[in-house]
């Protein structure tokens, strides 16, 4: 499997330069598409087959397809980056393509391997070079996705299946410098409970969280942290982003990976980065109270929220209907600086890519 095996149908109207230039002036996350789209479609009798490259379209679905009922879906994020040679590269798409893998299985959806899904990822970035971003830390955001498309209302794994890639260029996360954010602890609210699907990335757990999500707007917060669902005690996650604490004895605390939390790249990327420099990590069961407490004593110096969005995010503030902590003094500490540097300047080719992680496209 490689790109050539995606049979490229140009868009015949694709966007001129101009045009591309002013659409990716100041994209809107997630809201300006590239011109084209990778596919392919899975049946049991022929596997995967049909891999191809299209113009970028709405869809034509039956309405009856399992994924608008039964939400058989998952998918992935990840960003293509431009060195300032020109080159684009990958931050280790192989652990999107994994986890891709281990979501479809946890949803009955047909695993595409890695081979195929960076094949699929090469093919499209070649036909949509140009929306490759050249400037600050603006990237092309690239959103693999599978869903059931057999028309059949019988609860019962999908005998259609699609693979698409969609891209989006997108601008720093933060365009006017990293802005610190604060979070709402959910009451009432659990994100996954076990043997659920906490660890797949699949569309229902989005879903679920944007009550939630709501709930800490309108306690005047950006974002929700998650605790577990057997105890209702110990943090688990953000609705997107994994969490992080670091200690004024110089380790750093992570909830420990238990099945009801999304492994992200990011957080495995923190945590790599961190024991190469000679910190200690310890990824365990982290209460809430314990949390608060030593944010509170100031054992707890700064906290950090990851993804591939957003990178490194500090968090500013704790709050719950009992409490209102800051972190540190409210601003970007210096560890949570320091990851967030050290991982964009590898991402884009400014640092040495000591651990490997970086795949050229083109
Ligand atoms: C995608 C995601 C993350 C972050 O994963 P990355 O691979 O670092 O982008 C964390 N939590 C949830 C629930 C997610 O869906």
């Amino acid at each position: 499997m490689s790109a050539e095996d995606y049979a490229v149908t140009p868009h015949p109207q694709a966007a001129t330069a101009e045009e591309r230039a002013g659409l990716m002036a100041a994209p809107v996350f997630g809201e300006v598409f590239t011109d084209h789209v990778a596919r392919a479609t899975w049946t049991p009798d022929a596997g995967w087959s049909n891999r191809r490259i299209e113009p970028f379209a709405d869809l034509s679905l039956h309405p009856g397809a399992t994924v608008l009922h039964y939400g058989q879906q998952v998918f992935e994020g990840l960003k293509a980056y431009r060195w300032s040679d020109g080159s684009i590269r990958l931050f280790r798409p192989e652990a999107n393509a994994a986890r891709m893998a281990a979501s479809a299985v946890r949803l009955s959806l047909p695993p595409v391997s890695e081979e195929d899904f960076l094949a699929s990822i090469e093919a499209l970035v070649r036909v949509d070079q140009e929306w490759v971003p050249d400037k600050g830390e603006a990237s092309l955001y690239l959103r693999p996705l599978l869903i059931g498309t057999e028309p059949s209302l019988a609860v019962r794994p999908s005998r259609q299946v699609e693979y698409m890639l969609l891209a989006c260029p997108v601008g720093s996360y933060f365009s006017g410098g990293v802005k610190p954010v604060s979070i709402w602890v959910a009451q009432g609210f659990h994100r996954a409970g076990a043997g659920g699907t906490g660890q797949a990335k699949t569309a229902g757990n989005y879903a679920a969280s944007m009550q939630p999500q709501q709930q800490a707007q309108d306690h005047g917060c950006d974002q929700v942290l998650f605790l577990d669902a057997r105890d209702d005690r110990y943090i688990e996650e953000l609705g997107g982003m994994n969490v992080f604490a670091v200690r004024r004895d110089g380790s750093v605390w992570t909830p420990r990976i238990t099945g009801t939390i999304l492994e992200g790249v990011t957080r495995d990327s923190v945590i790599e980065l961190l024991r190469a420099s000679g910190r200690e990590v310890v990824e365990r069961d982290i209460a809430l109270d314990e949390l608060r407490a030593g944010i509170e004593d100031g054992s707890v110096v700064e906290a950090f929220a990851c993804g591939t969005a957003a990178v490194v995010t500090p968090i500013a503030r704790l709050v719950s209907p009992d409490f209102d902590v800051l972190v540190g003094d409210g601003g970007s500490g210096a560890v949570t600086s320091w990851l967030r540097e050290t991982l964009t300047d590898i991402q884009y080719g400014r640092a040495d890519d000591a651990l490997g992680w970086m795949r050229r496209v083109l």
